[in-house]
């Protein structure tokens, strides 16, 4: 059992949480989205008539599957890097598509680099293209980090389903991992304004949210994380150890988890609310 979770433990986080607000799902395609695939399945279907014909060359309809590609792959970013909320398999998805995104254009600034070196084209003819892979790497850049956070979230929540479900926590079983407060046994997400509020006062900076109610990631685990909180902070830091002093005082209950492996990195953070729970089938 221990060995289970401190393989959970070992599982490194990196990167700088953020909040992530729990939202309602967005729609599964963008309605742009969906008009851009739909244009370029009709450019594909039109040039493959053409090359049929033997009215345009082969080369035409590997650039039309090309742009159909790119479509797919830009209304999957929309969907995902631009979510609220996101499971650990769709980041996957995400960062496949922003990788292949950046290829494309990669490919595309070479081949203009080729006719500008053979003087073909002009050099101005390289900005476009240059843009393009810019534009391509920061959007890659804000997916890997989007990834990261929803790696950290799910992190968190397995350390919380480990603690839960394998050493059936009391103050003396929990002590090398973290600390469990039961308070008044009950937080309400309403609370989290006074809690953020009196933060702010004292650090002159947010309260580092990084999963705020139920999210993708602990719906996808089946675990029941509605009226409960994730705040990235070790608990044995001053801004830690002042939010549980203010917990304790307002009868908060908490789960506070620490860094019990020594020289590994982990995700410390504070659990505001009750023990989670398992989700009802289909809740
Ligand atoms: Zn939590």
């Amino acid at each position: 059992m221990r060995s289970a979770l401190l393989l959970v433990w070992l599982a490194a986080a990196a990167g700088t949480p953020e909040a992530t607000r729990a939202a309602e799902r967005p729609p599964a395609v963008s309605s742009a989205g969906e008009r851009e695939i739909a244009l370029a399945t009709a450019e594909m279907e039109k040039t493959r008539a053409l090359v049929e014909a033997g009215a345009v060359p082969r080369s035409q309809l590997d650039r039309a599957q090309q742009a159909l590609d790119d479509a797919r792959d830009a209304a999957c970013l929309r969907r995902t890097l631009y979510s609220p909320d996101l499971t650990e398999a769709e980041t996957d998805a995400m960062l496949a598509a922003a990788r292949r995104r950046l290829e494309r254009r990669q490919k595309e600034l070479q081949k203009t680099e080729q006719l500008a070196d053979a003087g073909a084209v002009s050099r101005l003819s390289l900005t476009g293209p240059l843009e393009a892979v810019d534009s391509a790497r920061r959007e890659l850049d804000a997916a890997l980090s989007r990834a990261r956070l929803i790696h950290e979230i799910a992190q968190m929540a397995r350390a919380e389903l480990a603690i839960e479900e394998h050493l059936e926590p009391s103050a003396a079983t929990l002590l090398p991992y973290g600390e469990r407060y039961d308070g008044d046994g009950v937080f309400d997400i309403a609370g989290l304004a006074r809690i953020e509020a009196a933060f702010l006062t004292r650090f002159a900076h947010d309260l580092p949210v990084s999963a705020l109610g139920q999210t993708a990631v602990h719906r996808a685990l089946g675990f029941d994380h509605r009226n409960r909180v994730d705040v990235a902070l070790d608990p044995d830091q001053a801004e830690g150890v002042w939010l549980r002093q203010f917990l304790e005082s307002h009868r908060i209950p908490y789960f506070a988890f620490r860094t019990s492996v020594p020289g590994k990195s982990t995700a410390p953070h504070i659990h505001i609310g009750p023990v989670s729970g398992r989700l009802s089938k289909g809740g």
